[in-house]
């Protein structure tokens, strides 16, 4: 499975920078995905679909928000979450690009 050229390498998110990395080995619970806000690094199984691998970024960036505002979401919350918007996103071809920074 290749990598997604729609997940970028690193993540601007509450004032810090967060890596994406793609691991071949994930834990046994988080066979796709894994958030780790003490590290900030978001990891995503190298293994699974390019469309899986967007969705997961979505899926572990609204885990982040989660666990950074306290907000304990029940974890099919965020998957609803995630899901949702991501076919929204993707379905519409929504961006909103910001302005070139000097
Ligand atoms: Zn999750």
């Amino acid at each position: 499975m290749g990598k997604s050229e729609n997940v970028p390498c690193s993540l601007e998110m509450f004032g810090h920078t967060y890596v994406v990395e793609y691991r071949d080995g994930m834990p046994e619970d988080a066979t796709i995905g894994l958030c780790n806000p003490a590290d900030t690094v978001i990891s995503i199984n190298k293994n699974i679909a390019p469309s899986m691998q967007e969705v997961t970024l979505l899926h572990e960036i609204v885990e982040a928000v989660s666990i950074m505002n306290e907000l304990n979401l029940p974890h099919p919350h965020i998957t609803c979450l995630a899901t949702n918007l991501y076919h929204i996103l993707k379905e519409n071809n929504l961006y909103f690009p910001s302005e070139e920074k000097d």
